[in-house]
């Protein structure tokens, strides 16, 4: 069955069905769904869908983009909740430099992931990275902490093929979603055949990037088998063999998943 690495089942584009969508996952396939809070209310949020499903598990930090949000006391909060038995990771955290070009923001951006990079290491947590547009920033502050000590992923990689390596020489995970079946995704697809198997991590990032051919609709992890058989496909192996070695990585790396 298929392993959900990073999805938002908070969002408010949810609120017409989730009941349903959520109730219908095991039938589909859909064994485990990592929720991940990018905000203080998505972290709330997340807590109470892990309560209500069994199935599903919650990942809490403050979102790059967030981080106006983030102060001592919100970081004080966090870190109570990482002795939830149903949290097991910090994320989404990590640097956005798409939106925030001013050099203030980006200084506060990194001060905060690393502060949650430390959090993770204390709590004997893994990490969910998000990186956008700040490829050389992200490595050299993983690496300057000493990464390899904080196992974690790269959700949604979008860099190139030797930054992938990178990150999996510190045992890093490359999540990858939707944006692998595009006809444009040539780096994508590049490193998705280039990393060893035992790295990749299935994603979603629902409700957003939705795979061909849902492209533009709202997705859910309903629609990971597109992504599933286009890792397959690129890599000449079976579709199976794609879903079992990613539920396996994920496995390995959130270890308080049951
Ligand atoms: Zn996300």
């Amino acid at each position: 069955m298929i392993f959900e690495s990073h999805a938002h089942y908070d969002d408010r584009r949810f609120n017409p069905d989730r009941e349903e969508l959520l109730s219908s996952m095991q039938e589909h396939g859909i064994e485990t769904v990592i929720n991940v809070g990018s905000d203080l209310d998505g972290v709330k949020k997340t807590l109470e869908l892990a309560g209500q499903y069994e199935f599903v598990y919650g990942a809490i930090g403050i979102h790059p983009s967030e981080i106006s949000g983030l102060d001592e006391e919100v970081y004080e909060w966090l870190r109570a909740q990482c002795s939830h038995p149903k949290v097991v990771a910090i994320g989404e955290i990590g640097l956005d430099y798409y939106w925030d070009k001013e050099d203030e923001v980006k200084r506060s951006q990194r001060y905060w992931f690393c502060r949650q990079m430390e959090l993770a290491r204390e709590q004997g947590l893994p990490v969910i990275i998000h990186s956008r547009d700040a490829a050389e920033d992200t490595l050299k502050l993983v690496q300057g902490i000493h990464g390899e000590e904080i196992p974690g992923v790269v959700h949604c990689f979008s860099y190139s093929p030797e930054q992938a390596e990178e990150y999996v020489k510190m045992g890093y995970y490359i999540g990858i979603g939707g944006v692998i079946t595009f006809k444009n995704a040539r780096k994508l697809k590049e490193t998705a055949a280039a990393i060893p198997l035992s790295h990749i991590l299935l994603e979603t990032d629902c409700p957003y990037l939705s795979p061909e051919p849902e492209r533009g609709k709202r997705n859910s992890s309903l629609n990971l088998v597109y992504v599933a058989e286009e890792i397959a496909r690129l890599r000449g192996i079976s579709y199976e063999e794609v879903v079992d070695a990613t539920r396996e990585n994920a496995r390995r790396l959130f270890r308080k998943v049951k």
